[in-house]
């Protein structure tokens, strides 16, 4: 019998509900069960796909192609389980399909409702990730915050669920906020039982409490929140603030989580073993060698979950190099502004990740064109490869105006455009190249050396790509084309000789990355920056 864990949140949202999940799924695999990850996201957009990253944060890809909630980065880079288009169903999906049913007569005669209809759409969802996953337990994790209405039929759905499953296959668990108040030096519980009565009265009894708090929660404090909340002592479990979030299933482990969990479900599993992830992830990670500059030079540089997966990924190459890195997170505009020097001088590293839209791509030419001149360690990843084709064409093969028709769709020398299969297509959603393509790497370059394979598979999100007409050339000058997609022969990795590290790369490695297996291409930027140092 598969169980299933619902994770609901309160209080506040950016309480770390993603990261708080792939936890307790990160101590229940440690204790030799299989388990998966789902996100249910309240919104009316069909994924996150055509969202701006300030509105959304990143959007994460999975093998299969899917473009999904940043959250399933976490569900990754914490557990084994693999995520597909399965692993994350929205409001907009889950109307999408109740209403194409209903055109096609599915309903003939009935009235369509939320319940049972969309609730029901709901419920098959999480039976269809159970099924495909064959995991032991499913975390679920419900988006926003209980009260809003927009998570009502989800919320509704995880209550019908026990009648589905079976009582003793469910446990609802609650992430909530106990703030301190610094005037009155209390910390308070009002919040708390709020948001518990508000899920009560929809029916939803929680059976553990998660409590993100900035002070250590006294036990008296722990009582008052088990008598109100109705929740067993031993199962409000507290969450302070740590220095890393991978430390989180180290806390949680603590206070025996994985224990209470496996007794409600009645399992009995093998002892858990997270020596490895406290020794290999977390001690290496507190105490680092040495400090290394690395530059971020985006668009979307004032939201820190707007290139998530990439600083979860400089995070974990600067664990692999047991270094601390600084990460400097530069405007790309501000370099059109100001110029490299001023605000690139002293990195030891930069990176420059993908984008959309032509704000702000003059500046990222400019910051790689710095590093390919200084000898800076450089990584392009993306519109950071495309950026750099750019810079190549115009800075050392004299194509003063080389350009992506994504900026200047009329441009004499089109480096970077469009296959004929993206020029016809008209729906913006889901139609990128998207999801995991094989490439060959070609031997003795550097990317070869990065990789030590020959054939790789990454994940995509593009729709632009490098332009075939002007491999002759930039290869007469000096680029090396050390990647191909063989089956259309298409550029996936370019890189510059005679240069400590310069490469950059068509696809996202950044979604591959895990805090106990970095990413090689994130690996050797920084060890190539801590060399330079
Ligand atoms: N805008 C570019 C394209 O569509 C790059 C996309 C990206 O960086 N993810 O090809």
């Amino acid at each position: 019998m598969t169980k299933y864990v619902f994770v609901t949140g309160g209080v506040i949202s950016s309480l770390g509900k993603g990261i708080a999940s792939a936890s307790i799924a990160k101590i229940l695999e440690s204790r030799g069960l299989k388990v998966t990850l789902m996100k249910l996201d309240p919104y009316i957009n069909v994924d996150p796909g055509t969202m701006n990253p300030y509105q959304h944060g990143e959007v994460y890809v999975t093998e299969d192609g899917a473009e999904t909630d940043l959250d399933l980065g976490h569900y990754e880079r914490f557990t084994k389980a693999s995520m597909t288009k399965f692993n994350n169903a929205t409001t907009g999906q889950v109307y999408n399909t109740v209403i194409s049913r209903e055109r096609r007569g599915d309903y003939l005669g009935k009235t369509i409702q939320v319940i049972p209809h969309i609730t029901g759409e709901i419920k098959n969802r999480i039976k269809k990730v159970a099924e495909v996953s064959q995991a032991d337990v499913v975390l679920i994790e419900i988006g926003g915050t209980v009260g809003d209405i927009e998570s009502l039929p989800f919320l509704e759905a995880a209550r019908q669920f026990k009648l589905d499953a079976g009582e003793k296959n469910v446990l609802y668990i609650h992430l909530t906020l106990v703030p301190y108040i610094k005037v009155a030096d209390e910390i308070k519980t009002k919040p708390t039982q709020h948001s518990v009565q508000t899920l009560r009265q929809i029916g939803i009894l929680p059976d553990i409490l998660i409590c993100r708090t900035e002070k250590q929660l006294s036990d008296d404090v722990k009582e008052k929140i088990s008598l109100f909340c109705n929740v067993r002592k031993e199962a409000v479990i507290e969450s302070p603030d740590v220095e890393s979030i991978y430390q989180v299933p180290l806390v949680f482990k603590e206070q025996i989580l994985d224990e209470i969990i496996l007794s409600h479900f009645g399992l009995i599993s093998k002892a858990s073993n997270l020596q490895d992830w406290q020794k290999n992830v977390v001690e290496r990670l507190l105490s680092p060698k040495k400090t290394v500059q690395v530059a971020v030079v985006g668009k979307y540089i004032g939201l820190q979950d707007a290139y998530k997966s990439i600083y979860e990924a400089i995070t974990h190459a600067a664990i692999s190099n047991q270094v601390k890195v600084q990460v400097n997170k530069i405007d790309s505009e501000d370099i059109e502004k100001h110029g490299p020097e001023k605000l690139l001088k002293g990195m030891d590293a930069i990176l420059v990740p993908g984008g959309f839209g032509g704000r702000g791509i003059e500046g990222k030419i400019k910051a790689i064109g710095f590093a390919r001149k200084n000898k800076i360690p450089f990584l392009g990843l993306c519109l950071g490869m495309q950026c750099a084709v750019m810079d190549f064409a115009r800075g050392v093969c004299g194509l003063k105006d080389a350009n992506s028709t994504e900026f200047k769709p009329k441009t004499k020398n089109p480096v970077i455009s469009l296959l004929l299969e993206q020029q016809d297509v008209k729906d913006l959603g889901g139609t990128m190249r998207l999801g995991a393509y094989p490439c060959k790497v070609k031997p003795r370059t550097l990317a070869a050396k990065v990789y030590k394979q020959n054939l790789i598979s990454e994940r995509h999100r593009h729709r632009y790509e490098f332009n075939n007409k002007f491999r002759k050339l930039l290869e007469s000058k000096g680029m090396v084309f050390s990647g191909i997609y063989q089956k259309k022969d298409l550029v996936e990795i370019v890189e510059l000789k005679n240069h400590p590290y310069f490469i950059a790369v068509q696809f996202h490695p950044e979604f591959k990355s895990k805090p106990d297996a970095a990413h090689p291409l994130f690996s050797e930027l920084i060890r190539a920056a801590a060399e330079k140092k």
